[in-house]
């Protein structure tokens, strides 16, 4: 049961309904409901030129871009990927048949560790899925030497990366291809909805084949391609969604500055540093809980939720955990010591624009143990 005095790790932004009414009568009127209309090319050119990305190609959803990003590459084999991720990573490369080779995390990044990346390439390695894990950038200058000296593509899950910036672009513009998400629960959100971004006209042509069934035209299909496509619903929402993006960053901006400045203090609890030629979008604040503090993770996770703070263990369990992974080799505990020891320390705190400051003092009350 929902109860008003609760507060979740997220409340999703909305704008107000009537900035959305007139894009809607549009609809209503036209009665283009979806199929690339209006909206949904205005939505990706408004995109393309908020990132900073050179194109942009609208999905459903992230799920359905990742998979369709791999079909679009011909990625088959095996794909070296993380375990400290939301299960669709993975899920992804199932869905195509691939194998996905789990590798270790890297402390400071949280993301896929690029050092220890090379010593699990076999000659069915065919790419590399990273992980922007919370919207701080992966080691993107280490994946790519890799890749390069491999010949190994990389499609980046970039899901939390929305408006977050390294070394001057975009997260979302490295690799091959990145998956960007707009679903509820994210910075940016459509109610669902997701994005691939890549460098060329003919790769976003093939994309753009492969999202609605492999239509090349009424009489040509080319690809046994999927029903990926943005509907004008979500797109027009997307539109307006973008004005207000600015300002919901700068507001996540000031509570996380609040929670840096709170937890700074406490024994046992751990925050991430910041990263150099990195501005963030604030979109998780995971805290790490080890042995000097009062509790363990469980018990301060129960505590919170016992006061109405549902804080989320973001990434626990492990994917390699899951039943339709853990048989693998690769998913060996042992080979996975930084995610397991992550995942057994982290829980994300509420962050959103709409969080107020008495709500953030609850919080922060909780974990101070007062
Ligand atoms: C949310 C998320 C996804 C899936 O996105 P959907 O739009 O819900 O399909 C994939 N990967 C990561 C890392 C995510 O956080």
């Amino acid at each position: 049961m929902s109860n008003e005095n609760n507060i979740y790790v997220t409340r999703p932004f909305l704008p107000p309904l009537g900035e959305l009414m007139p894009s809607l009568e549009r609809i209503w009127k036209s009665r283009d409901l979806t199929n690339g209309a209006m909206f949904h090319q205005e939505f990706e050119r408004a995109l393309a030129l908020y990132l900073g990305v050179p194109y942009v190609s609208l999905f459903a959803n992230a799920t359905l871009a990742l998979v369709t990003a791999l079909q679009c590459l011909r990625i088959s084999g095996e794909v070296i990927t993380t375990p400290y991720s939301f299960v669709a990573t993975a899920h992804s490369l199932l869905w195509n048949g691939i194998e996905p080779v789990f590798v270790d995390i890297d402390p400071k990044t949280l993301a896929l560790d690029a050092s220890r990346v090379e010593a699990a390439i076999t000659p069915r390695t065919t790419a590399i899925m990273p992980v922007h894990v919370y919207g701080r950038p992966a080691d993107v200058e280490g994946m790519q030497r890799v890749a390069d000296n491999y010949g190994l593509k990389i499609i980046y899950d970039a899901a939390h990366t929305f408006g977050a910036r390294y070394r001057g672009e975009s997260l979302a513009t490295f690799g091959d291809l990145s998956v960007l998400s707009f679903h509820a629960t994210k910075v940016f959100n459509t109610f669902e909805g997701g994005a691939i971004v890549c460098h060329d006209a003919q790769t976003k042509q093939r994309i753009d084949f492969l999202k609605n069934f492999g239509f090349a035209d009424e009489v040509t299909v080319v690809a046994s391609g999927i029903n990926g496509k943005m509907n004008e619903f979500q797109a027009a929402l997307g539109l307006v969604q973008l004005q207000h993006i600015g300002d919901c960053i700068a507001k996540r901006a000031v509570i996380a500055a609040r929670y840096d400045e709170a937890f700074s203090k406490i024994d046992g609890i751990g925050v991430l540093e910041m990263l150099p030629d990195y501005v963030p979008n604030y979109s998780y604040y995971p805290i790490f809980v080890d042995a000097g503090y009062p509790l363990v993770r469980d018990a301060l996770y129960s505590r919170l939720r016992e006061a109405g703070i549902f804080g989320r263990r973001y990434f626990y369990p492990l994917i390699s955990d899951f039943p339709m992974y853990r048989g693998r080799p690769s998913a060996a505990k042992n080979t996975l010591s930084v995610a397991h020891r992550v995942a057994n320390a982290v829980i994300c705190l509420p962050i959103y624009p709409e969080l107020s400051s008495t709500d953030q003092q609850r919080v922060v009350r909780i974990v101070r143990g007062d």
